[in-house]
């Protein structure tokens, strides 16, 4: 049951003034339950319960850490119609997509608990004692990953749960021990509560400190401005717009302890394609295309926002055909009235640009909130020198770039900012002539995909999700996947500590019988 309160470890309060209520897209309506977002104190409790709490959690077995994500997945599912429901009353998307979504929420909580009930992901790294070298002695020095403390996680609007509130963030967070303080999203509040209370069921359950997980509503910054600024809090979690990660992250450099925020954020994710294959299917990939860029009304971080094509009859065919298959696609609807209106104001700003030609643009009226799909064309030299047209349009939105020749091309894709994906579409052989364009598109993302779409993430222990700045703060590390627990630990090591005081993953009888790199060899053996 929604009741529109923060959760302050297991303890519902709404002491504060401010309250909200979340909207209905397809209705145009508010919905009925009123949020009120969290006071001061209500922060200042939510962040010393998660401190007290990460005394104990931080050295929880792997085994009943285990136990608690699973029984998160367990008590997300239990939610059933009532989970699904607010969500498509909170965000417009369709119940196919939210169901969809569901399971891609509980298949990553179910993996942590997999990596984390196995145990080797702490890396333990041992280098025996060698008291007989010369002309010095060898300590026994032990290093394992530990959690970093309390992390507070920021999810999107456009998924409210694979990353938000039980989301990526929050599940690699709690799988490395760390309590975790969610900044609820003000546009899925209802969806937001519900899962929080999932996960508060589930700490109970399986005997979790109080304080594990707090969920704070807000409709504005200044609670998560607090959040960041909170002495108590170690680590942060975004995943937005590049104007609210930014924001974030100098916030969280300018505190007196530093803390790592791990943003991710827009892109605008280029698609390159080459000229044998824009001549031999155009067509086809124009149509690919036009689906792939007005999908969930182009609400996907990794929606393919720039086309780039060498200038030739076959590329003004295919733009001509996009326009057409775009322009065929029934319109639908956004998430939210804000989201609408950022669109259309985005979108005008980069068609207001000069050289620009507007291929098509839905010109008939659409029902309030949803969005008309618009596909711009520019020439090379245009879009280098103008980075305005280098910006995320976040919606179902295009730019087509016809470049001079392979050199402009690269230098075109040289000028962009750091991407989440790039891609290649390629006939037969001709990408081996085009190294130095493929060179550079490497060196601005995170993701190469060759003859496909971007749009989808593959939850992977392989998948990349990040890429050099703004697509997210730190490239170092990805957002999805078992490798994103990396985020939330340092490393640590022990010299000539007894045995008996070593944590498990360290002691020489390797009680979890886990992986550990030994005297420079990878076994899981005794010492
Ligand atoms: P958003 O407006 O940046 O909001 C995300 C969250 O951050 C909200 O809870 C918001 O709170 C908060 N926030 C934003 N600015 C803040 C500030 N200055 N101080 C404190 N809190 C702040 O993003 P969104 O509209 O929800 O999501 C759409 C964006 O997310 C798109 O740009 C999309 O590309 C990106 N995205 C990226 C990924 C990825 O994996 N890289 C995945 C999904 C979406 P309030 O709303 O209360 O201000």
């Amino acid at each position: 049951m929604i009741t529109g309160k923060n959760y302050i470890g297991d303890q519902q309060s709404a002491n504060g003034q401010t309250t909200y209520t979340t909207f209905n897209p397809q209705l145009n309506i508010e919905n009925s339950h009123v949020f009120t977002e969290a006071t001061v104190d209500e922060i200042n409790e939510a962040t010393r319960l998660a401190s007290e709490a990460f005394k104990t959690f931080r050295s929880i077995s792997g085994e009943k850490k285990a136990h608690f994500l699973n029984a998160i997945a367990d008590e997300i599912l239990a939610l059933d119609d009532e989970l699904i429901t607010t969500y498509c009353s909170e965000t417009g998307l369709p119940e196919g997509r939210a169901k969809g979504e569901r399971g891609r929420t509980v298949g990553q909580l179910r993996t942590f608990a997999e990596l984390v009930g196995e145990g080797s992901w702490v890396e333990a790294t041992i280098d025996t004692a060698e008291p007989e070298r010369q002309p010095m002695p060898k300590s026994d020095i032990r290093k394992l990953m530990v959690p970093l403390g309390p992390v507070v996680v920021f999810g999107a609007s456009n998924f409210p749960l694979a990353y938000s509130t039980a989301g990526g963030d929050t599940a690699a967070a709690l799988a490395a021990g760390c309590p975790v303080i969610v900044k609820s999203h003000p546009m899925h509040a209802g969806t937001g509560e519900l899962v929080a209370s999932a996960i508060i069921r589930a700490a109970d359950k399986t005997g979790m400190p109080n304080g594990v997980f707090s969920n704070l509503n807000s409709r504005g910054i200044e609670v998560g401005t607090q959040l960041v600024k909170h002495p108590k809090v170690k680590a942060v979690g975004f995943t937005g717009s590049i104007k609210g990660g930014r924001a974030l992250y100098d916030l969280a450099a300018q505190r007196e302890e530093p803390i790592p925020i791990f943003a991710e954020m827009g892109s605008i994710n280029p698609v390159v394609i080459l000229p044998k294959a824009i001549k031999n299917r155009g067509e086809a990939l124009a149509k690919t295309y036009a689906s792939s860029i007005t999908l969930g009304t182009g609400q996907f971080c990794t929606k393919p926002g720039l086309l780039l094509g060498i200038e030739s009859d076959a590329l003004s065919h295919f733009v001509t055909t996009l326009s057409e298959e775009i322009v065929n696609i029934e319109p639908s609807c956004m998430l939210h009235p804000n989201i609408v209106g950022a669109y259309e104001t985005n979108k005008a700003k980069a068609i207001a640009q000069t050289d620009l030609t507007v291929g098509v643009d839905y010109n008939s009226e659409v029902q309030p909130n949803y969005a008309k799909q618009t596909i711009t064309i520019v020439k090379g030299s245009t879009f280098i020198e103008n980075p305005t047209l280098h910006q995320e349009v976040f919606g179902p939105y295009s730019i087509v770039v016809q470049c001079e020749g392979a050199n402009q091309l690269e230098q075109v894709i040289s000028k962009l900012e750091g991407q989440l994906t790039g891609t290649v579409i390629a006939d037969d052989t001709e990408a081996a002539n085009y190294a130095e364009v493929i060179s550079a598109l490497q060196n601005r993302v995170g993701r190469i995909i060759y003859n496909g779409v971007p749009t989808g993430v593959e939850v992977c222990p392989s998948m990349v999700h990040g890429g050099p700045y703004p697509a997210s703060t730190d490239s170092r590390f990805t957002a999805v996947g078992i490798h994103s627990i990396k985020r939330w630990v340092r490393p640590f090591s022990y010299q000539d500590w007894p045995n008996e005081l070593l944590p498990s993953e360290l002691k020489n009888e390797n009680p979890l019988e886990i992986t550990r790199t030994l005297n420079g060899k990878f076994t899981n053996q005794k010492i």
